[in-house]
């Protein structure tokens, strides 16, 4: 089991600065949402009052809003997850009715409402002598439009009751829940004089809101009934900008898939939280980002209670990487010629590093002597131990740096958190202890993305290109790595792991699949590690012999189990394998399991070979 390490305060005090970072935007959401939920308590309920506010205004003002239509947020096909479209709210002025009941029915006829109810109003708001009644609500453009063009053709004497309108945009999510913590949300800002607009809160909307957003413009003039401006009397005009479409990386279709399996996950292992992503590794493209818990971006229920479903784990969440990180270390001392593909290191007795015993998950059993491949392949804590140590601190460090693993990715979404590791230099004691921990993936915190875009350079031949969300981005930065022969050398190794290692639950028949499992006991800052608390994970390269994608599954203190390998590799697996058929990816493997026919010559048709 994990070993304890203290995690200096340095280490908290960017936790807590980030989380701090975090819960200002929560709470900013909140203000927000509350605002939004208020705003419509007052539609519904507080009518009357601003009824009377509105009436002196409509005399008033001769200006008029035009809206602008906030752009879509389209899928990699072009297929929206997030569009504008506008709802009406309808209005009369109750003392131009001569006949209640045949104005009821008319209204009730046209928006498709109760007609008692419209009567019962219609009669209260005369008695009031109001000048300004809502009548309907949130009707959609396409249902309230032929109700209004109906109404202007009507001659002035027969129109039943004076009527207004006002308009508000809103967005829909075509596509319902799918990557709702990516798209984020926005809440409408209404305003008489400028006309109501979408502003956002989180996610895409927020971080393109410059592209997404467009500018209402206004014409003014003698206003008639059902909100048009009288031709004639146009005085100025500026037309609405519309706000440009953005699109995303995103596969709608992968999207769907990788949601449904997080269900299982979610419901087999009820964790606090889970995330899963696919990953270009040459494009940097991420396919699909899913998260657990979620919302209804429709509804936004689940978000009265906590803005925890709001939460982005791939960027909004640091973790000790525990295991998935062996490879990266071991990559590092094989890529500077610290270690040979063909050293050997022993798991043989216990082993101290100063008066502190490394364990192998492996209890009361032994690795013996294994070559770096099978290091990886049983994943040894003591020989990665060895490793750490024949590296040393500085190394080590600088490896987590060259994997791009202690900066956030920039990837287009808002307050992305950053890895973190102690350096060096102000490491004063216990080095070899904090060398050999770091090692096997203790003593650091990464965000979920980070470690995915690094595992993204064994399957891109030793170089690391950027995580990003932005269809057709022009400056994803890119930079090499490791040399192709130590990826491929790594890539080997995570062969293994799936064959023959912890990793076996994500094997797929046919096919030859690369990964890493990871059972990380949880660390809390400064107190060290939760008791009975992990977190679980598996990172994978589809297929391992011609790579198409990284795949990662994480679980934050899943139930009914622990292991990366019993928790997080079927879902990797569920996913891998939808991602075999949606790209129509041959089998390529003609010969059954065969372990030792393996380690002899690695049957993969490309770019495995040694050297
Ligand atoms: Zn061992």
């Amino acid at each position: 089991m994990a070993r304890r390490v203290t995690v200096r305060t340095g280490t908290e005090a960017r936790l807590r600065q980030q989380e701090q970072q975090r819960l200002n935007i929560m709470g900013g959401l909140l203000a927000l949402g509350g605002a939004v939920v208020v705003a419509r308590l007052f539609t519904l309920q507080v009518l009357e009052a601003e009824a009377l506010r509105h009436a002196a205004r409509v005399r008033r003002e001769r200006r008029r809003p035009l809206l602008a239509r906030r752009g879509a947020i389209l899928d990699r096909h072009g297929q929206p997850l997030a569009q504008t479209t506008f709802y009406y709210h309808l209005a009369i002025d109750p003392r131009t009715v001569r006949n209640p009941t045949e104005t009821a029915r008319w209204l009730a006829h046209g928006l498709g409402l109760s007609q008692e109810a419209l009567e019962a109003a219609i009669r209260e708001s005369q008695a009031r002598n109001a000048r300004y009644q809502r009548v309907a609500t949130f009707v959609p453009q396409h249902r309230a439009e032929p109700f209004l063009q109906a109404y202007r053709a009507m001659p002035m004497r027969q129109r039943p009751a004076l009527l207004m309108r006002e308009v508000i945009p809103a967005r829909e999510l075509p596509e319902k829940r799918l990557a709702a913590q990516v798209i984020g949300l926005t809440t409408v800002e209404e305003s008489g004089e400028h006309g109501a607009q979408l502003k956002p809160l989180c996610g895409i909307e927020l971080q393109m809101e410059r592209v997404l957003q467009g500018r209402n413009g206004y014409e003014e003039g003698e206003i008639a009934p059902g909100g048009v401006i009288i031709p004639e009397t146009l005085r100025a005009r500026q037309s609405p900008i519309d706000g440009q479409p953005v699109r995303l990386t995103l596969d709608s279709t992968i999207q769907e898939a990788v949601e449904e399996a997080l269900d299982a996950l979610y419901r087999q292992h009820k964790p606090v939280g889970a995330l899963a992503l696919v990953l270009d590794p040459h494009t940097g493209e991420i396919l699909a980002l899913a998260n657990r818990p979620t919302f209804d971006p429709v509804t936004r229920k689940e978000l009265a209670r906590s803005t925890e479903p709001l939460r982005n784990r791939a960027i909004t969440f640091l973790y000790e990487p525990g295991s998935t990180l062996k490879p990266i270390t071991i990559a590092a001392a094989l890529d500077e010629g610290i270690i040979r593909p063909s050293d050997r290191f022993g798991c043989l007795a216990n082993f101290k590093v100063g008066r502190k015993p490394i364990r192998c998950v492996l209890h009361g059993r032994r690795h013996g002597w294994q070559t770096p491949e099978e290091v990886l392949k049983n994943s040894c804590n003591i020989a990665s131990a060895q490793i750490g140590l024949r590296c040393g601190l500085e190394r080590l460090y600088r490896a987590l740096q060259r994997f791009h693993l202690l900066e956030p990715t920039g990837v287009e979404l808002p307050a992305e958190w950053s890895g973190w590791t102690d350096p060096p230099e102000r490491v004063n004691y216990g080095r070899a202890l904090r060398a050999a921990n770091l090692a096997f993936g203790q003593g650091l915190f990464v965000t979920p993305l980070a470690l995915a875009a690094a595992y993204g350079v064994f399957a891109n031949e030793g170089r690391w290109v950027q995580p990003h969300l932005l269809y057709g981005r022009s400056e994803v930065r890119r930079s090499t790595v490791i040399q192709p022969q130590t990826a491929r050398s790594v890539l080997r190794g995570l062969l293994r792991a799936v064959e023959e290692g912890t990793g076996k639950r994500a094997q797929i028949p046919g096919y030859w699949i690369a990964g890493k499992t990871g059972t990380a006991q949880k660390a809390i800052p400064h107190r060290g590690y939760v008791p009975g608390k992990y977190i679980a994970s598996f990172i994978g390269i589809v297929p391992a012999d011609e790579p198409r994608a990284i795949v990662m599954v994480l679980a934050d203190e899943p139930r009914n189990g622990y292991y990366g390998g019993e928790v997080a590799a079927p879902t990797f697996r569920r996913i891998a394998q939808f991602l075999l058929w949606y790209w129509r990816i041959p089998p390529s493997r003609t010969r059954p399991s065969d372990p030792v026919g393996l380690s002899k010559s690695p049957p993969l048709h490309r770019g495995l070979q040694e050297g």
